[in-house]
């Protein structure tokens, strides 16, 4: 799995590192993402599915076979 976030429309909502904190991170300034791990284990690839559909800006990608 690879992730992929357009960082330039993130509205600093958060959603991403409530539920899956070890891939999803935000700046200290305005909140948007920080992308913490392009390539995260197995064991988080749930985790960042549901980041994706809780994501109100919906610019969370994620490549499956990336
Ligand atoms: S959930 Fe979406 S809009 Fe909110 S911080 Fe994460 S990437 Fe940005």
């Amino acid at each position: 799995m690879r992730v992929e976030v357009d960082t330039g429309m993130c509205i600093g909502a958060g959603m991403c590192a409530l539920t899956a904190p070890e891939v999803f991170g935000q700046d200290d300034v305005e909140g948007v993402v920080v992308l913490a791990d392009e390539r995260p284990p197995p064991h988080l690839h749930a985790a960042v599915r549901d980041a994706v559909d809780r994501c109100p800006a919906a610019v969370i990608r994620v490549h499956e076979r990336g």
